[in-house]
């Protein structure tokens, strides 16, 4: 029996001979391509998640900042109040 791979068509000895998460044949450097390409739309997804991140934690830090600067400033006006 003659195994053919179903992403590039190429022979593939038996003891070569891998199968996709479908069930069809694939040969090592096809295998191989499916992973890297698996891997770099993870990479993809991982560069996306951090970015979104960032931002996240950016929006937050710069609230909390504001907040601060609004209180510090509340806390002059309060002193000068009791003050004058
Ligand atoms: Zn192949």
């Amino acid at each position: 029996m003659e195994n053919i791979c179903s992403q590039c068509g190429v022979t593939i000895a038996d003891a070569q001979i891998l199968y996709t998460a479908q069930g069809a044949a694939i040969c090592i450097n096809c295998n191989l391509q499916g992973e890297i390409k698996q891997s770099e739309r993870r990479a993809a997804a991982n560069v996306h998640h951090s970015a979104w991140s960032a931002f996240g934690v950016g929006f937050v830090a710069r609230s909390i900042l504001l907040l601060i600067i609004l209180l510090a400033v509340l806390l002059v006006v309060f002193i000068r109040h009791r003050a004058g």
